[in-house]
């Protein structure tokens, strides 16, 4: 083999890889978003063969043989051909430890484990699910056993989730975060309570669909690139590159703003997605650096573009113009401060920016006992209602607004929550460093978030998957993480609000 051949059977492999990614991406959208009921197991067999299919091409003899090459002559190699053979690399040693029949039947299962989630949240029947959450909890025991025999369980899967990542750092982020959140959450508790009204009445989906798409364009979406459709549990994808991103949202006509913030966290999620540069298209360098830094960007414009004073007043006249009822007599900053309402509620993803910490340390409790078989499956629903009654002071009414809210363990996804809140409190140190050289609070008000998204692009996006999450990090920083730039942002802006 000569270097130029294995340059280019290199290239070759991602391009099909992307292929193979684009299919199985299609067939999982497909299944939450139009697919009738009946669909899943035919979904599942083919996901089965593709999954298979994948496994060989990652692992075949010539694919190592190649790797191992380049990864030999790493020296002639540019900085981004390196990371793809260490990633590639490092994708070969942990796929082959798993026997093929058990990654396989894994895969299949997870897409029934979805579909059967889907059932129990809607009809509120945690037996549905039971059976499957077993079994994903089982795999992920089985599978961090396999790839990291000796590492815990829970480590092996917070690392999945982020490089590096452990519960010893996530124990001091918490930590850190709950010192000064809870005294913040308790001050405001004492306070008389906003008004929120301007949020709630009655907003048909057609006019919120509007709304979407007006966000989509305040964010700067480019639509031909992007599409929106709605699931019962919001995410983004990317379709075998970054030039096929969709993002998704749930409309509930109770309330605008759910769907809303949706289309502005999966649209900063979507930007991530769309900018890397562009040559790393159709390879494993496309996408994100890593789920925290994901959630730094989607988090960045949910919340710290999304509720800001700037973002409200330019987005308020646009509002008025499509719930003209609703927004009689009401101003902009009866909206800000409505969006901007804090209150220990029952579901994450309509948690306010102060006790969004708290509902994420449920599901990190839960999840580091059930991986250590301190909790058994049919605990689960208890368990979760006792914590969200011990730290949010909350009685959960049914399992659809408890256990079975979100999407992630029937997705075989755990270890994943913590990147929510690590995310958000990265983003707050993006926002003080990008405030260094930016008039930040200016664009915002003036509406004009081009140079914002301008600066993620520059520093964050245009990277891809080219340095590993800390490298990165440390590179936008200039300095270590610190959590207080989090902490010192919503002191600031609730004891505004709340005049504390
Ligand atoms: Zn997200």
């Amino acid at each position: 083999m000569t270097l130029t051949e294995a340059r280019k059977q290199l290239m070759e492999l991602q391009s099909k890889l992307s292929a193979y990614y684009h299919a199985v991406g299609s067939i999982h959208y497909d299944g939450v978003t139009g697919a009738p009921r009946g669909t899943a197991k035919n979904r599942a067999h083919s996901m089965t063969i593709l999954t298979g299919e994948l496994y060989k091409l990652n692992t075949s003899p010539e694919t190592r043989a190649m790797l191992e090459y380049l990864d030999e002559h790493k020296a002639e190699l540019s900085q981004a051909e390196q990371r793809m053979v260490h990633l590639l690399l490092k994708g070969l040693r942990k796929t082959e430890k798993i026997p093929m029949d058990f990654f396989m039947e894994h895969r299949r299962m997870i897409i029934e484990a979805s579909d059967a989630w889907r059932r129990a949240k809607e009809t509120s029947d945690f037996a549905i699910f039971k059976p499957y959450l077993q079994r994903v909890f089982d795999d992920c025991v089985k599978l961090a056993e396999i790839c990291e025999p000796g590492m815990d369980p829970f480590d092996y899967w917070l690392n999945d989730s982020e490089e590096g990542l452990n519960s010893a750092k996530c124990d001091a982020f918490f930590a850190a975060v709950k010192e000064k959140v809870v005294p913040l959450a308790r001050a405001i508790s004492e306070k008389p309570q906003v008004d929120d009204s301007i949020i709630n009445g009655y907003f048909p989906e057609y006019k919120q669909r509007q709304v979407s798409s007006v966000i989509m364009d305040m964010m700067g979406i480019d639509k031909d690139r992007c599409g929106i459709a709605t699931t019962e549990h919001p995410f983004t994808t990317s379709l075998g590159s970054q030039n096929d991103v969709r993002i998704t949202t749930h409309y509930y006509e109770n309330t605008f703003s759910p769907a809303m913030y949706s289309v502005m966290h999966e649209g900063g999620h979507g930007l991530y997605f769309m900018y890397p540069a562009e040559e790393y298209a159709y390879t494993v360098l496309d996408g994100g650096c890593s789920m925290s830094l994901h959630e730094s960007q989607s988090r960045f414009y949910e919340n710290y573009v999304g509720r800001s004073r700037g973002f409200i007043k330019n987005v308020f006249p646009k509002l008025a113009e499509i719930f003209p009822e609703n927004f009689e007599g009401k101003t902009p900053e009866d909206l800000y401060r409505a969006v901007n309402k804090v209150e220990p509620g029952l579901i994450r993803i309509r948690a306010d920016e102060v006790t969004y910490t708290l509902h994420i340390l449920v599901r990190y409790e839960i999840e580091r006992r059930m991986l250590a078989g301190e909790v058994k499956i049919g605990e689960v629903p208890e368990l979760w209602n006792a914590m969200y009654k011990d730290y949010l002071g909350v009685t959960v009414p049914n399992d659809t607004m408890g256990c079975l809210q979100d999407s992630h363990w029937g997705s075989g996804q755990v270890g994943y929550f913590p990147t929510y809140s690590l995310g958000t409190a990265y983003g707050a140190q993006f926002l003080k460093k990008m405030k260094e050289t930016l008039d930040v609070d200016r664009l915002l008000d003036e509406g004009d978030l081009a140079p914002i998204s301008a600066w993620n692009r520059e520093h964050i996006w245009q990277y891809g998957r080219l340095y590993e999450p800390e490298e990165l990090l440390e590179k936008v920083f200039e300095g270590p993480f610190d959590p207080t730039c989090f902490t010192d942002y919503l002191e600031k802006k609730y004891k505004d609000i709340y005049g504390l």
